[in-house]
């Protein structure tokens, strides 16, 4: 049987290792060479590799009911639903297989609502170096500069602002508009947070315009960045939310959840033949009862502290620069380092982390990642850190 990696369309540069198993914080090749995951299937394994949660909801899932078309209803999709709308306050969820494709919805969502309730207003606007998939509506909204000379033309009628900058967002209102669409934490940007004053202005300004609040919280919800979804450390509720990577823990489900407000798709506007399917709201909903379950957001707290306590110890010994976000959801400045570098050192010593700026770390571990683990990780990056200002002299 032919193995050649050329038989895939190459879309991004990969180290050639075939990854065949993962358990919990690691994951192995055939020949069984292991590696600590702080990425995890990018902020997506929320319980690890292959829990067992998982793979027994998946097994027996799978026996009973894969699929019943989406012109039904299954038990699987409406207890999900249920479940997430008590967990979230939202009132409505539509089910959709990737983060990318819940954002297309909210934005198809956003101008019909427009239609509806603002003469047909139409524009979103958008933030900076925000990042919300890559179908063509969602690398129009993205404010990544990398992606503004792909695909021409865009997709029209988003207006992208810096981030935290409120007066930048009211200015940017006009009769056209009718949403504000953000991530609380940009995560491909760097981990950059929100601050709680921004976001409750932007909620307060929202309900002044009669415009929708949209979250993005594909990377940061269930439960990475220490709550359940992000907003909730913020005191403000908004219209509509999505959800995706850490969602599945690993399987391919999304959601974009709205109040009933906003809730406004008519029969034919949306729809998907894998959307809601059983099979995969049974994995969510293995994921969200663990992760609503006593103690478990304080012990990701608890986790998330452990780690910036190390980082604190490691921007000392070696002049690193600021930490940040929230929960299991955390970047580092390297100056000085340059990160992809060490992203690629890390690899060889059997260790896996993400570079998403040249001079930031990211480190996404599995929401039940061990003190052990965590100190392992914190052990090797020290030392590549150390190998690295020898190389530099
Ligand atoms: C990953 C991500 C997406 C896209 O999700 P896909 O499942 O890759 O389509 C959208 N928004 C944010 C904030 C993300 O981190």
């Amino acid at each position: 049987m032919k193995t050649e990696y050329s038989a895939l369309m190459q879309i991004a540069a990969k180290p050639e290792i075939t990854f065949t198993e993962g358990k919990g914080s690691y994951l192995y090749d055939a020949k069984g060479n292991r590696w600590l995951d702080f990425v995890q299937g990018w902020a997506v394994n929320t319980l690890g590799h292959c829990p067992e949660v998982i793979a027994r909801a998946v097994c027996a899932q799978s026996r009973k009911l894969i699929n019943p078309s989406p012109a039904f209803y299954n038990d699987q999709t409406v207890l999900l639903a249920n479940r997430l709308t008590e967990l979230s306050g939202m009132d409505q969820v539509f089910f959709a297989n990737s983060g990318a494709e819940a954002n297309e919805g909210a934005i198809k969502l956003a101008r019909k609502w427009g239609q509806k309730n603002r003469n047909g207003a139409w524009k979103i606007i958008t933030f900076q170096n925000g990042f919300h998939g890559r179908t063509l509506a969602t690398m129009s909204a993205t404010g990544k500069p990398a992606f503004d000379d792909l695909f021409n033309p865009k997709v029209p009628g988003f207006t992208k602002v810096p981030y935290g900058d409120l007066d930048a967002v009211t200015a940017a209102i006009d009769d056209r508009t009718v949403a504000i669409m953000l991530e609380p934490i940009q995560g491909e940007a760097g981990i950059i947070p929100a601050t709680t004053e921004f976001l409750q202005g932007l909620r307060a300004l929202t309900d002044k315009r009669g415009l929708l609040l949209m979250l993005d919280e594909v990377q940061t919800g269930v439960g990475r960045t220490g709550t359940m979804f992000c907003y909730q450390q913020h005191g403000i509720e908004p219209d509509v939310v999505t959800l995706g990577k850490g969602l599945g823990g690993g399987v391919p489900i999304a959601a974009l959840m709205a109040k009933s407000s906003a809730c406004c798709f008519e029969y034919g506007d949306q729809g998907g033949t894998y959307n809601g399917n059983p099979l995969v709201c049974a994995a969510a909903l293995a994921v969200l009862e663990q992760v609503s379950a006593d103690g478990f957001l304080s012990r990701v707290q608890a986790a998330g502290k452990r780690i910036v306590d190390g980082l604190v110890d490691l921007r000392d010994q070696f002049d690193l620069g600021e930490i940040r976000g929230a929960g299991l959801l955390l970047a580092l400045e390297t100056p000085g380092f340059d990160a992809p570098a060490l992203v690629k050192r890390a690899l060889e010593s059997s260790l896996l982390l993400n570079a998403p700026r040249p001079h930031t770390l990211r480190l996404m571990p599995s929401l039940n990642v061990s003190d052990g683990e965590i100190d392992l990780m914190l052990e090797q990056l020290g030392d590549l850190l150390a190998e690295a200002r020898g190389h530099s002299g």
